[in-house]
């Protein structure tokens, strides 16, 4: 019986043992209620029970929704960086290998087996090194010995330390290998091709020490070399240090371009290490200007020996895309230790000596001496204080005249340059033009004269001309046209008033570019004289390449002029009457006597210009003589 149906039936049993079954029946119908209610308040708390797992659930299922979502999303990233770390890995310049803790191979990329010539399937990870050593072994790139490699590598590595070497491979490409430890015991090693980084840096450390256009040292490793040869050189041994230039080389380079004047400089580059042994540096040190270093000689002798075969070789012409180049050069040279034991000191006393070379006639060389330093200091004053005349005006036109022989009178006078020295007085234009030519400053100088000259002119009478004398140098510059022109508009001077004198030397040194200018300048109405003509070499050749409208017979000619002198008369007397053919103008240079005036007069020269007549003499005292000549002008008109 159940229990609590046992206890209902003692409560509802009467003392007398008798059953009260209404008391039982309820009792039962109670005890049913209650377990209704519990039945329906259980089912109640199940049913919420269910309610809350199934929200529960709910929420998880989005969670679990969630994290998948995520978890693909890192499985896509991951394996996008993957493809990235593989791509980088197998696209870099570098080959890379990573070995574990065990030694054993876990990552190689592309590159390494392109690097050592090993096909792509040869290398597996879980390779050992000293495997992978034998393979390039047998590829060839690989000459050691895999197992000692490999352990003085790991011997490193446990030290905590990377593992550095060089390979040359067969095909000349050379190898960079870092071999670094990583945390986990294992390492990384990066194997990079340095080949174009170590061509690039030689030709970079060749750059920085040669001539680009000749490929010769420069000035920076001629004097590291020097310095090197000075210092090994004792026991009585000499070298010697040439420092060379080139005559007339600004001329090439004005006149013909700069492309000339560089194939010119690469054929005297190549002219110089022709005649000098492989071991002696030959340098390019400036412009034009080359240095030699000669080691161990014994007298002058020997440089003088190798100085003469260098002004030889230079000297042989040039065939320059066709046009034939002459060039000239001059050697100054020093001996150490005689001349100094410095580099510096040495290409200084050198150049010393090349200017001394320049001087006495070019195309021939010097040895240093120790009074040239006094005079390249007295030289170097004067090209100073040169600079400073043009500045502070202590230039002056002196004018002398020429006279017309037929008519009497005056038609040209030549303005002749005086220096007014505050100290030296007035120096002549012999003294000082060839070191204004050297410097270049007779450009300046020489517009300053045409100025002078031409505002000077215009105010003289009777239309007379102004003469003036262009330096050759004067010729070369590309401006000539323009300043003659603006000297003339400047000083309202007509064009027919103006006569200038260029020297044989102009033709020589000068081409279709002079002649042009030439051409250009009696366009405009300018007079050409060709001035002391008789002095340079193949004169009459030069009267074919340009009209000259007057021809100055050199005052040499004339000085000596006498009645008894028939082969100077001779000379004289068919210069002027191939003038005459020519249809130029001629004038005597030089005429001091009356003499010398009747005898160039019967000679047929047309003009003279001579102390006889007149001496070069200032503005004002020009104009005088002018004005003393207008009378007779006059009358002759
Ligand atoms: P040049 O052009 O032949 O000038 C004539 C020179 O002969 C002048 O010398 C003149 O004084 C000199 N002379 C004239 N008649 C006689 C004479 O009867 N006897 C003697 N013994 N000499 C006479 P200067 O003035 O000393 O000039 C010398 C040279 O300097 C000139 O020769 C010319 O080549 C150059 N020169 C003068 N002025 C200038 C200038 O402004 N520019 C340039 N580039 N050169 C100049
Ligand atoms: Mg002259
Ligand atoms: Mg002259």
């Amino acid at each position: 019986m159940h229990r609590l149906f046992a206890r209902q039936r003692e409560k509802a049993t009467k003392p007398n043992g008798v059953v009260d079954l209404d008391v039982l029946g309820e009792l039962v119908a109670t005890a049913y209620e209650q377990a209704e209610r519990d039945r329906v308040r259980t089912e109640r708390s199940i049913n919420l029970m269910v309610d809350e797992l199934d929200t529960l659930n709910r929420t998880l299922e989005v969670q679990v929704a969630e994290r998948t979502v995520a978890l693909g999303n890192r499985e896509k990233e991951l394996s996008a960086q993957n493809l990235r770390f593989d791509a980088a890995l197998n696209n870099m310049s570098q080959a890379l290998l990573m070995f574990d803790g065990n030694s054993r191979l876990v990552i190689h990329n592309k590159r390494y087996c392109e690097m050592y010539w090993l096909a792509p399937d040869d290398i597996k990870p879980g390779m050992v090194l000293p495997d992978l050593l034998r393979l390039r072994r047998a590829c060839g790139t690989f000459s050691g010995d895999p197992e000692a490699y490999t352990a003085s590598l790991k011997a490193m590595i446990a030290r905590g330390e990377s593992f550095h070497s060089s390979i040359e491979l067969p095909n000349g490409r050379t190898i960079d290998v870092w071999n670094s430890p990583m945390p986990d015991g294992g390492w990384v090693a990066t194997h990079e091709d340095i080949t174009d980084r170590r061509r690039a840096e030689k030709i970079i450390a060749h750059m920085a020490h040669h001539d680009s256009l000749t490929d010769l040292p420069n000035r920076v490793l001629f004097q590291e070399r020097l310095a090197d040869m000075l210092r090994e050189t004792r026991d009585g041994k000499r070298v010697a240090v040439f420092y060379l230039d080139l005559d007339n080389f600004k001329a090439v380079n004005d006149t013909l371009g700069h492309q000339y004047g560089d194939e010119l400089l690469k054929r005297v580059a190549q002219r110089l290490r022709a005649c000098v042994h492989e071991n002696i540096t030959v340098a390019r040190v400036g412009g034009d200007e080359f240095a030699v270093i000669l080691p161990d000689i014994v007298t002058h002798d020997d440089a003088a020996l190798l100085a003469r075969d260098i002004c030889q070789a230079i000297r042989d012409p040039y065939d320059l895309f066709s046009h034939v180049v002459v060039t000239d050069t001059s050697i100054g040279i020093a001996i150490a230790p005689d001349n100094g034991s410095q580099p510096d000191e040495l290409l200084k006393n050198a150049d010393m000596a090349l200017y001394r070379a320049k001087a006495d006639g070019r195309g021939t060389f010097r040895f240093f001496e120790a009074e040239m330093d006094a005079t390249v200091k007295a030289r170097r004053a004067l090209e100073n204080s040169l600079r400073e005349a043009l500045m502070e005006g202590q230039f002056t036109l002196h004018y002398q005249p020429i006279l017309n022989l037929d008519e009497n009178r005056i038609p040209c006078c030549e303005a002749l340059i005086r220096w007014n020295h505050p100290e030296r007085g007035m120096v002549p234009p012999g003294e000082f033009i060839p070191v204004a030519e050297e410097m270049g400053l007779i450009v300046a100088i020489g517009e300053w004269v045409l100025r002078q000259a031409c505002n000077d002119a215009a105010t003289w009478p009777n239309n007379t001309k102004v003469a003036v004398n262009l330096s050759p140098i004067q010729m070369l510059s590309p401006n000539l046209v323009p300043m003659v022109i603006g000297a003339l508009a400047a000083a309202g001077l007509p064009a027919s008033r103006l006569e200038l004198e260029i020297t044989e030397s102009v033709l020589m040194q000068n081409t279709e570019a002079t002649v042009a200018a030439l051409h250009q300048l009696r366009s405009l109405g300018v007079k050409i004289s060709m001035d002391d003509f008789g002095t340079g070499f193949s004169s009459l050749s030069y009267l074919r390449r340009f009209p000259f409208d007057k021809l100055k017979i050199d005052r040499c000619f004339i000085s000596d002029l006498s009645k008894h002198d028939q082969s100077g008369l001779a000379i004289v007397r068919s210069v002027a009457a191939l003038a005459k053919n020519l249809g130029m103008i001629t004038t005597a240079e030089g005429v001091e006597t009356a003499e010398q005036v009747e005898l160039v007069r019967m000679i047929g020269c047309t003009e003279v210009q001579g102390f006889y007549f007149g001496r070069p003499q200032p503005l004002k005292d020009i104009v005088r003589t002018l004005n003393q000549y207008l009378p007779k002008q006059a009358k002759s008109a």
